[in-house]
């Protein structure tokens, strides 16, 4: 097959997808290769809302969120399919700790008023965001990948040196299959369980992330609402739990009453691609066989969407010494 493409991204999740959508627009012929489809990546199951979970202050990573906002808010000004922007309460318990080290990335971030909190929360942020219903937006970025001449390779790699076959670049967006692809033992799962149910009219996403029981959000989309949620380090098991469905059922309901009774539509896990140093998003200087250039751009973890297209663009950046124009 030869050096057919310019650069190929492993990965067809939401982070080698906007990767390789940047690297077509760098002017790069670029090929996919993914053991799985989109549709059967973590990427399809996230909640999808700009927010960056569990993630640590660093100003690159600050950067890549407020570019992934911008890039967002433009695609829901421009009706790109299942982006919306939509207005967000984080309810906080205990001492409320000023702004977000994220606050600057948004427009729109303020503190609720004390007649906008009742107990037992003590206060807590307003602020706007977009969310992102992946069912209908993994089909959209794959297919500007291919109309603009991209190929999608159904293949599992056992290597990054395999890769070489295809392109003298190789950009590594395997999320958590960089576990084994790099032997990084510092990526682990962090496995999240949502409650999907109908959406009795609900338009705003309520964040109560301080709950002793458990993780709890609600995050309405266009059809139903997305109910959650865990946060379970290590935990590689992708069937649903009844008793953490019930539980997830119950926090939201005692935070928004109106939930009660919603009929439920489904239950989903994903297994978030955590790093325990960060996301890695470097050049590799070491020498992978026939691969020239090998770029690293994973462990997102809970905040793979919110940095995606940030991402994309500090990998492309990356790459571009490697990438022939036009
Ligand atoms: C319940 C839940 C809720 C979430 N909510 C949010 C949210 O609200 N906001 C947010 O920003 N993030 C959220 N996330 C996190 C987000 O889903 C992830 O950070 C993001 O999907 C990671 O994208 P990725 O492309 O790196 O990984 P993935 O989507 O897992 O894609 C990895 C790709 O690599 C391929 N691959 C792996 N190994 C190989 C191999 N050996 N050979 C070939 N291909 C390989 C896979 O097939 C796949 O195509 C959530 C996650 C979960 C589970």
């Amino acid at each position: 097959m030869g050096d057919r493409f310019d650069a190929v991204v492993v990965g067809a999740g939401a982070i080698g997808l906007t990767t390789a959508v940047r690297l077509q627009q760098a002017g790069a012929r670029v090929a996919v290769v993914t053991a799985e489809p989109s549709a059967a990546t973590t990427s399809s199951v996230a909640a999808a809302v700009w927010y960056p979970t569990r993630t640590r202050f660093e100003p690159r990573v600050l950067d890549w969120a407020t570019h992934t906002y911008d890039e967002f808010a433009r695609q829901a000004a421009n009706g790109v399919p299942g982006v919306v922007m939509r207005p967000t309460r984080m309810l906080l318990r205990g001492e409320a700790p000023g702004v977000p080290w994220w606050a600057s990335a948004l427009p729109d971030l303020r503190t609720l008023r004390s007649d906008e909190v009742r107990a037992p929360f003590s206060g807590g942020w307003a602020f706007t965001v977009p969310t992102v219903e992946m069912s209908r937006y993994l089909p959209w970025l794959q297919q500007t990948f291919s109309a603009a001449g991209g190929t999608l390779i159904h293949r599992r790699i056992d290597a990054l040196e395999q890769a070489g076959v295809w392109a003298p670049a190789v950009v590594n967006a395997s999320g958590l299959g960089a576990r084994a692809l790099c032997g990084d033992t510092e990526v682990r799962p962090v496995r999240g369980q949502l409650v999907l149910v109908a959406n009795p009219g609900l338009h705003t996403s309520v964040r109560d992330e301080d709950n002793v029981d458990g993780y709890t959000y609600v995050h309405p989309r266009s059809t139903d609402i997305v109910l959650g949620g865990t946060f379970e380090i290590g935990e590689w098991d992708t069937t649903p739990s009844p008793a953490t469905a019930s539980a997830i059922l119950r926090r939201c309901t005692e935070l928004l009453p109106e939930l009660a009774g919603a009929p439920i539509l489904g239950h989903q896990v994903g297994l978030r691609p955590h790093r325990d140093g960060g996301v890695r998003l470097e050049a590799d200087p070491r020498p992978h066989g026939r691969v020239r250039q090998l770029v690293h751009n994973y462990g997102h973890g809970g905040a793979g969407v919110t940095l995606a297209w940030g991402c994309a663009d500090a990998a492309t950046a990356l790459v571009a010494g490697a990438v022939r124009p036009g």
